[in-house]
């Protein structure tokens, strides 16, 4: 029974309540803010790439550039580097939101493995990278979705090639306590300690310039740790400027 003479704040159920709808509030506004931050963020590196098409196809519109195969080479780059960033950035909103399907059984990683060193190895150049498989004859069992690890590896490995102009590329697996480690150590440019924090950080890149030229779009090792964090693991980087770069994650064993 409520004292009418009370004020409403010395009444302690009216209290808790109030305190609670403060801290949902604060909750769901922080929510709401990492959302439109991620859409502003995605629409600033949608802008890129719109706007080179836009420019192209205007002085093609206005005679200012003849057409010729190099300028529909050009749009076609532009048009499919679109294509990637919407793919990535879809998977990328899903990871933050936590709606990533993710299917955990008990594998074996053995054959994904040695079918993506094939994969990669035909990409490969002859005066570039040699890529080497390391690891041990009985490779235990993971609890993993087969899918999301190839995911995560086929983002390593093509990080690894992308960045790594010639030496080796080594996919190492090894068992550590109630883990299965998995690394990616390549002899590339390597990532300054400046930058090392930033690398899982989305659309970062190092020198801006640089990568948006080379197609990269900043997302892949953000969704890559989402991937390994849903599977119970996590996902670490070392690396020295000029030397090269290991990646390395784990996942529990079965
Ligand atoms: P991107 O699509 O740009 O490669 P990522 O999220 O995969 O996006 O990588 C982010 C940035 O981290 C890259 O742009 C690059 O600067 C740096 N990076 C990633 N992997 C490597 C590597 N193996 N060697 C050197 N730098 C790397």
């Amino acid at each position: 029974e409520l004292d009418a003479r009370l004020p409403l704040s010395d009444i302690p159920e009216l209290n808790r309540l109030g305190t609670s709808f403060n801290r949902m509030a604060a909750s769901l506004e922080g929510v709401e803010a990492r959302r439109r931050e991620l859409i502003g963020d995605m629409t600033h590196e949608l802008r890129t790439p719109l706007t080179v098409v836009r420019g192209y196809l205007e002085e093609l519109a206005d005679g200012v550039i003849e057409p010729s195969p190099e300028v529909y080479r050009r749009l076609v780059k532009e048009t499919r580097r679109l294509e990637r960033l919407v793919n990535d950035l879809q998977e990328l909103s899903k990871a933050e939101a936590g709606y990533l399907p993710i299917k955990i059984q008990p594998i074996s990683l053995r054959p994904l493995l040695e079918s993506l060193v094939e994969r990669f190895s035909e990409q490969l150049l002859e005066d570039g990278p040699v890529l080497h498989l390391d690891f041990p004859a009985q490779l235990p069992m993971v609890l993993a979705d087969v899918d999301r690890t190839e995911q995560v590896l086929v983002n390593l490995l093509g990080n690894a090639i992308r960045y790594t102009t010639k030496g080796t590329i080594t996919l190492q697996a090894w068992p550590e306590a109630s883990k299965l480690w998995i690394a990616v150590i390549d002899t590339g440019i390597g990532i300054s300690p400046e930058d090392l924090p930033h690398v899982f950080e989305r659309f970062w890149r190092a020198d801006q310039s640089r990568d948006r030229h080379s197609g990269g779009t900043g997302i892949g090792l953000t969704i890559s740790r989402h991937l390994v964090e849903l599977q119970g693991g996590k996902i670490q980087v070392e690396s020295e400027l000029g030397i090269g770069s290991t990646f390395r994650f784990c996942l529990p064993l079965a």
